[in-house]
């Protein structure tokens, strides 16, 4: 019952924690328990161990990835950059491994790209909102200031013409 073919290894669980939860099982779990090609010796036989953590089983390198893949497409960026020390923008960092990325991996960098410009998007309004709400705060407490003013210099007038 642990494999079924219309929900895969996601069988095991039956019906429970939810269709979301065992969708998004699905989409790392097979990739996870891959062998992967060794970065140090070339051979497949590299092993997830934990989290992020990556165990050959024929030289024994142990290195630090993703959390479910030993490369992602977010930590490549990051090793290029520091390689390069060049700390240019994720954007341009995103269009030069357009050019020699596959169709696939195409889509997912146009995507990141989307979801970044959105971000960016919403720091600016953020941004500008509170800016906005300062100058308003700023208006209403001269507003007041000014009206003290008045009562007080009333207040003076009153007290010479009592005198
Ligand atoms: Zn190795």
């Amino acid at each position: 019952m642990g494999n079924t073919k219309k929900v895969r290894t996601a069988g095991r669980f039956g019906s429970r924690y939810g269709v979301g939860v065992r969708k998004r099982l699905l989409k790392v779990e097979d990739k996870q328990e891959k062998n992967y090609a060794c970065p140090f010796c070339g051979f497949k036989k590299v092993k997830r161990k934990a989290a992020g953590l990556y165990a050959c089983g024929k030289c024994h390198a142990r290195f630090a990835g993703g959390a479910y893949l030993p490369i992602t497409l977010s930590g490549s960026i990051i090793k290029k950059t520091v390689a390069q020390k060049a700390f240019v923008s994720k954007n341009k960092a995103l269009d030069e491994i357009i050019k020699t990325a596959s169709e696939e991996n195409k889509q997912e960098i146009e995507q990141v790209k989307k979801t970044e410009k959105i971000d960016k998007k919403e720091e600016k309004k953020k941004t500008e909102d509170r800016k906005n709400k300062k100058e308003e705060k700023k208006k209403t407490e001269d507003r007041k200031n000014k009206k003290e003013e008045k009562k007080k210099k009333e207040v003076r007038k009153n007290k010479k013409e009592e005198k």
